[in-house]
């Protein structure tokens, strides 16, 4: 049988060549560095971390991510292994040596007799005669490719550089001061005139909001990204806020249209609108408000806005080069692309993001690859999984609703989070018979979340077991 091809040597294309080599095929890994090198990467290492050290919380009762750890750990990933052999300490987060770990992926790929590491760059699509291909070259995979890949899917665009704004917790917004009215009430396809949450600020709410934006602490950019231009009608709020303090009064926060359900006496001055993000109705982003505030500001400064005062981050802002397929349109359940099926694609560049959420999806893609070269049924993990979670974020869990001014909504990268799981049934009392209340009652949703999750996983394993065994 000809080797399967995997293009980038990062966290995806390294566990996705891994698990088509331990099911017994032989794969070719291209991996364009030191040959040519990206804006970010500073080692001729696979799986090299461009940027944190962190794998994140390695909790899988409590967290989203931990549950990935868990659940690639239990499918022998490499890339797992090779992080908990090089562990630094960090808390409950799993933090590694980057060298260390970066070193031990590619020992380990080097070694495996079933592995051929080219390097090369695959600048254009692959050859024909490549039958079965993983593309995982990530966000900053080499222009020639990105163009081909382009052209192939039909889409506008693939590589961009994109401004995200912060999504929240549904069930972690005080309904008690924000409340759903879409502007003027306007029904929109398949809306209710009610689809979008508001929180209210008086005039003094809004000047301290507009304080702490220009006066907030905003991510650098790197040399390379200077000459990044802003998406039209995309600019980070705190540069709208310096531009005037009016601004964001007439643009994003504009109060116009809407009327406080709690108190329709008193006219808001601002509002800040939320929208729903994903078909669960689980998760709410925050409209207009993309950023490049750091991380621990936008936490901060976000909370002064009433209703948000326990707001919960599923994801925060950030403005950064990034890109990405347009996922759901263009790529089918199993990660191929619907315009090519010998391409399937991995790792962040198919909407996913972080460098653990990458290796999983590499992980599937290196298995579904491994499936149908044994010519079986391709039987993807249940959305009730983090790995099913994220994969149904991909390729179509998220809605793709009008966003009230006729455009389509845009599908956005993410990281695994609760908010992409079916809800669960929690008990809500204790052993003794006690209501359960406030954070305990979160954390028995998520551990009942977590619970169910290894139990449909683990059946889900021993469904597809046969592909991890040695092929003929
Ligand atoms: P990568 O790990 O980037 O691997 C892709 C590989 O493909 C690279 O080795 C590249 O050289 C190779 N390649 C590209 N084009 C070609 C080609 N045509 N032919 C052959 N090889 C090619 N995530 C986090 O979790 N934490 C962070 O702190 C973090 N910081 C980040 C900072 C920056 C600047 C960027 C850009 C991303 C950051 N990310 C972070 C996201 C991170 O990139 C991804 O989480 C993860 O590395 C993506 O994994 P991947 O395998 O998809 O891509």
């Amino acid at each position: 049988m000809p080797p399967i091809h995997v293009i980038g040597g990062g966290l995806a294309g390294s566990e996705a060549a891994w698990q088509i080599a331990k099911a017994g095929f032989d794969v070719v890994l291209h991996e364009m560095r030191p040959v040519r090198k990206t804006e970010a990467h500073q080692t001729d290492g696979l799986a090299e971390l461009v940027c944190s050290n962190s794998f994140r919380s390695d909790d899988s009762e409590q967290n989203a991510v931990g549950l990935i750890h868990h659940e690639l750990r239990q499918l022998g990933s490499l890339i797992m292994a090779c992080a908990d052999a090089n562990q630094v300490p960090a808390g409950s987060a799993l933090a590694v040596d980057r060298h260390g770990f970066s070193d031990a992926v590619t020992k380990a790929l080097e070694e495996h007799p079933r592995i051929t590491i080219s390097r090369d760059e695959v600048a254009g699509l692959p050859p024909e005669d490549w039958e079965k291909v993983i593309i995982a070259t990530g966000p900053l995979t080499s222009p020639a490719l990105s163009e081909a890949v382009l052209a192939k899917s039909g889409e506008d665009a693939l590589a961009f550089f994109d401004a995200i704004a912060p999504i929240v917790h549904f069930d972690s917004i005080d309904l008690d001061k924000a409340w759903f009215q879409s502007r003027y009430d306007k029904v929109g396809p398949g809306g209710t005139g009610k689809d979008y949450l508001n929180c209210p600020l008086d005039k003094q709410q809004y000047e301290a909001f507009i304080d702490a934006l220009i006066e907030g602490d905003t991510a650098d950019f790197k040399e390379w990204e200077e000459n990044t231009p802003y998406f039209d009608g995309c600019l980070p709020i705190e540069v709208m806020a310096a531009r005037g303090r009016e601004t964001l009064r007439h643009g994003p926060m504009k109060p116009m249209g809407l009327t406080n359900a709690h108190n329709p006496d008193v006219k808001a001055y601002a509002v800040v609108q939320l929208r729903q993000d994903n078909a669960l109705g689980t998760l709410y982003n925050m409209v207009g408000f993309q950023t490049k505030l750091k991380y621990g500001a936008q936490g901060d400064i976000f909370k002064m806005i009433p209703g948000l005062e326990n707001a919960q981050f599923a994801r925060l802002g950030g403005l950064h080069r990034n890109t990405f397929l347009n996922s759901p349109k263009v790529l089918d359940d199993t990660l191929r692309l619907k315009a090519d099926p010998r391409l399937r694609f991995a790792g962040q560049i198919t909407g996913c993001e972080g460098y653990v959420e990458s290796a999983s999806v590499g992980c599937m893609a290196g298995l579904f690859a491994v499936m149908e070269a044994k010519g079986q049924d391709i039987i993807t993990p249940p959305q009730t999984t983090a790995m099913g979670a994220l994969l149904g974020h991909i390729t179509g869990g998220h809605i793709s609703r009008d966003d009230g001014a006729g455009k389509p909504r845009s599908f956005q990268p993410m990281n695994v989070n609760f908010g992409l799981f079916p809800l669960v049934e929690a008990p809500t009392k204790d052993a003794d018979g006690k209501r359960i209340k406030g954070k305990e009652k979160s954390k028995a949703k998520k551990l009942a979340m977590t619970q169910r999750a290894k139990t449909d996983f683990a059946a889900w394993q021993a469904q597809i077991g046969p592909v991890r065994e040695a092929a003929e």
